[in-house]
């Protein structure tokens, strides 16, 4: 690790998905986006549905993740993720699928469909199909 770059670690309940030393990383926050450079103050923050940015030496690349605590601390961010996906890992049309079931839910708004459970599956969908475009 040089003086340009920090560890990052992205890990979920169920496996670790991703961790090396990287230059820039940004999160969604619960209050808007959050940006990482090298050495950046101790912080704790609650994130909300979205894509994660990741820069390293010599590429870029997303994650999206669907919410969860980043922690960062000696150099280090830590992300807690609920479920998280580097965009290679995305498949876009199983996202295609959730995004359609979601708006169909949304649409018919009967008695029986948990609006806010339809609208945080449209939420995950689209962040997914953001990291893969
Ligand atoms: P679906 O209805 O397609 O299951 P979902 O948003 O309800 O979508 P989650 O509960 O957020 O799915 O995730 C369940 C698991 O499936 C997690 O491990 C997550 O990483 C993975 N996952 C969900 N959607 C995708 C996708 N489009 N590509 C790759 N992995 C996915």
């Amino acid at each position: 690790m040089t003086e340009k770059t920090q560890r990052l670690e992205i890990v979920t309940p169920e496996r670790k998905v991703y961790s090396g030393d990287v230059r820039f990383v940004v999160v969604p926050g619960v209050e808007g986006e959050l940006g990482f450079l090298p050495h950046h103050a101790p912080l704790v923050s609650a994130l909300d549905i979205g894509v994660m940015r990741v820069q390293e030496e010599n590429r870029t690349f997303k994650v999206a993740i669907s919410g969860g605590f980043v922690e960062v601390r000696n150099n280090r961010v830590v992300v807690l993720a609920r479920t998280a996906e580097r965009e290679d890992e995305i498949d876009r049309e199983r996202a295609l699928a959730a995004k359609a079931r979601a708006e169909e839910r949304l649409k018919a708004r009967t008695p029986d469909i948990d609006i806010v459970r339809a609208e945080l599956a449209l939420k995950r969908a689209l962040a997914r199909l953001k990291a893969v475009s």
